[in-house]
């Protein structure tokens, strides 16, 4: 399987290029045309495999194609530590660098003076931690209502260190009419409840 194989558009075709890739890893070969089909992924992967190119790839195509409104988020990814984010925005940097894409990163450490200035101009993709989106959603400085795909990553983490209550609010503070891609290493019964709930008949994917 080549990246041309997949749907993806020129532009980050030619940022995986400069990013040394070769070719699709497993999981981004079968996940990356389904997502572009805007359906559910339901990707059970460990880090190390790819699945962060897996995600920022289709979202990156997709948001080639029309715009935000009024500046509203239309991509949310929630990560469940600050490291996880940080890596998250660095593979939007990369992956990104030929189209105009306004990335915030919402966690903890970081002013939420800033974080609020940076809302203010106007973002495209928010990558957060559960606990500080809920405090930026409570501020009432964020507005959800334009998130068309959302990505839940590393979900066994996150019920490890008790952010499942989280993620049901935030998922309950979307548009029911999204796209969901959900990550996670295990499927233990707490998780797989969740991709019950949030997920519309997904494609299941194991690598
Ligand atoms: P991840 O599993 O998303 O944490 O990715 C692990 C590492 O693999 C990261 O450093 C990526 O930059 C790198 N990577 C992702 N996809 C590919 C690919 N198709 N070819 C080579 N390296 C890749």
């Amino acid at each position: 399987m080549q990246f041309t194989e997949l749907g993806l558009s020129e532009k980050v075709l030619s940022a995986v290029t400069a990013a040394g890739y070769a070719e699709p890893t497993p999981i981004q070969a079968e996940a990356i045309p389904h997502a572009l089909q805007r359906r559910d992924v339901l990707g059970i992967a460990q880090t190390g495999t790819g699945k962060t190119a897996s995600f920022v790839l289709p979202m990156l195509t997709m948001m080639e194609k029309g715009r935000a409104r009024a500046r509203m988020p239309r991509t949310l990814i929630i990560e469940p530590t600050r490291e996880l984010a940080a890596q998250v925005e660095e593979a939007f940097t990369v992956l990104g660098k030929n189209q105009r894409i306004n990335v915030a990163l919402l966690i903890g450490g970081l002013s939420f003076e800033e974080q609020d200035r940076k809302l203010d101009r106007g973002v495209d993709v928010l990558i957060a931690t559960p606990g500080r989106l809920l405090d930026h959603f409570e501020r009432g400085k964020l507005l959800l209502t334009g998130v068309e795909i959302l990505v839940i990553d590393e979900a066994d983490r996150m019920l490890d260190m008790g952010f499942i209550p989280d993620i049901e609010r935030i998922c309950k503070l979307l548009p029911f009419t999204r796209q969901t891609l959900f990550f996670s290493a295990t499927m233990p019964p707490e998780i797989t409840r969740l991709t019950e709930q949030f997920l519309q008949n997904p494609v299941r994917i194991e690598v």
